[in-house]
């Protein structure tokens, strides 16, 4: 079925995606935390982080495939007026048509890549939180809003500031413990973003208040 949204946006809503979970919540994390949001959580990953929290969502094929007309419908069902597009890593699939219901759906659509293949989708949000294990595409060193570093040891600190010479100006930077490395950690970063105040502390609060 095709929807006409408007005279040169069309969405073919029969697309699929490999779903692992749809959930409301409070985005966790970065400049958006505490905000009431609808997760997409899409299967598939390129990446591979050894200290991935997620690893179940690494085969697509695992999860259900869902129509873009069911996942339209869970959106329309959320009172969140923020959709986070997460993995997995969600540029392995084409987002355009997603995001496009999305807007459609009168909501702000976030995604939460490590940057490993492009999108033309026309995200209102992306957080670029690139990963070790896997090179990011440059299209992100532009787009970016919001630069998240997952940091598993002292070594990370220094790669998340080659990142922060990478990016464009106004992305906004945030440095993040891996959660099982969280007491070691902290206090390693705790001081660098005192010594570094354009960097902010990414809190996983959903991780301490047990919500999804
Ligand atoms: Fe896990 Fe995300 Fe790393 Fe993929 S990119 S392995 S989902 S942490």
């Amino acid at each position: 079925m095709w929807v006409f949204l408007c005279p040169i946006i069309t969405v073919d809503t029969t697309i699929k995606y490999p779903v692992m979970e749809m959930f409301d919540t409070l985005q966790g994390e970065g400049f958006h935390a505490g905000k009431a949001a609808f997760f997409i959580r899409l299967a598939g990953c390129d990446v591979g982080c050894s200290w991935c929290d997620v690893k179940e969502s690494w085969e697509a094929e695992k999860h259900p495939i869902l129509a873009l007309d069911i996942i339209e419908e869970a959106i329309t069902n959320s009172k969140a007026n923020i959709v986070v597009v997460t993995g997995g890593e969600p540029t392995l699939h084409p987002l355009e048509a997603l995001v496009d219901v999305i807007h459609k759906c009168g909501k702000q659509a976030h995604i939460e890549t490590a940057g490993t293949n492009d999108t033309l989708a026309k995200f209102d949000w992306i957080t670029f939180s690139p990963k070790k294990f896997k090179q990011p595409v440059d299209a992100f060193l532009s787009k970016a809003h919001e630069l998240k570093v997952v940091a598993f040891n002292k070594h990370d600190i220094i790669w998340a500031t080659e990142w922060q010479q990478k990016l464009h100006d106004t992305c906004k930077l945030y440095i993040q413990c891996e959660w099982s490395k969280r007491e070691q950690i902290a206090p390693i970063l705790i001081s660098f973003v005192q010594d570094n105040p354009e960097w902010t502390l990414s809190v996983q609060t959903h991780k301490y208040l047990n919500i999804p």
